[in-house]
């Protein structure tokens, strides 16, 4: 696999960055999924979007211009021979030569990072035909979700916790209230009704999201922004889960309890393909 490290194209085994980088020893970096599709980049330009603003939320400099972005997500697509999978980007805030707590100088360079992974068929996903099952555990995660950190031990932690509990994602719950899973936003629908958490800091701003819920409206779907417990998504007809790698992913039981008939439902199935075709037409 060729990877792109700061301007380079390598191959894996050469592409370094030193022990000093602050993504290494802080967790101080932001990073991008963006899913390709037939060899197209899926929602590009909201990924840019959403990038500049994590990394002006940590005041970390914009290493590259939006057509450097797309140009080395091209070249790395076409040079590992990509036709469906993600491409994964990340900007750390670079060596500063030593380790301490506060922001190096300006002129520190930003490290940034890019590879592909190849995942044939991901739009064909035989989960979207099944559903995932999903378990509830609390929401320890920092108090600036919104932001796209690389610091991920906790959704980590709680997706294994999931594994362990027989389920394929867990929905984090604080206050009573989901607020979205481990890398994706929960939904759940009832009659012509879609609920999700509204946008604040507690949630990741997903672009998929975003989309989602653009064509829902366009379809005559009514849309409610706020959070829902656990019991209220038990109860509701169906659930769902979005994210760049997943789109659409029903949710066919929580915390063991079936949702709706317990089998994938037409609400989810729909928008999962409103969006793989919408989407797809408007992949660059
Ligand atoms: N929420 C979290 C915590 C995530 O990590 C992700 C994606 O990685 C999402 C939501 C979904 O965001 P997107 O649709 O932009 O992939």
């Amino acid at each position: 696999r060729t990877v792109y490290v700061n301007g380079d194209y390598l191959p894996e085994d050469q592409a370094m960055v030193s022990v000093f980088d602050r993504g290494f020893l802080m967790a101080d970096g932001v990073y991008e999924v963006v899913s390709v599709l037939g060899g197209k980049l899926i929602d590009f330009e909201g990924h840019m979007v959403r990038l500049k603003r994590s990394l002006s939320e940590l005041a970390i400099a914009n290493p590259l211009s939006d057509d450097a972005y797309l140009a080395a997500h091209r070249d790395l697509v076409a040079r590992n021979d990509i036709t469906d999978g993600l491409v994964y980007l990340q900007v750390t805030r670079g060596n500063p030569g030593d380790r301490d707590f506060a922001y190096p100088s300006a002129d520190t360079v930003p490290t940034v990072v890019m590879f592909t992974q190849s995942k044939p068929g991901l739009a064909d996903a035989p989960a979207a035909k099944t559903g995932w099952s999903v378990v509830s555990v609390d929401d320890l995660r920092w108090g600036r979700r919104d932001i796209k950190t690389v610091q991920l031990l906790y959704p980590s932690m709680a997706k294994m916790e999931a594994k362990a509990r027989g389920a394929d994602d867990a929905w984090m719950v604080e206050d009573g209230r989901v607020t979205e899973g481990t890398s994706n936003n929960a939904y759940i629908v009832k009659g012509n009704t879609i609920v999700t958490r509204e946008l604040s800091h507690d949630i990741l701003h997903g672009i998929t999201r975003a989309a989602v819920l653009r064509f829902a409206r366009e379809a005559q779907m009514q849309v409610e922004e706020r959070a829902f417990t656990i019991a209220e998504a038990q109860e509701a007809d169906e659930a769902f889960i979005t994210s760049a790698s997943a789109f659409v992913m029903p949710v066919v039981s929580i915390d063991g309890a079936r949702v709706g008939a317990g089998t994938v439902g037409p609400v989810a199935t729909r928008l999962r393909e409103i969006y793989l075709e919408e989407s797809l037409k408007t992949g660059v």
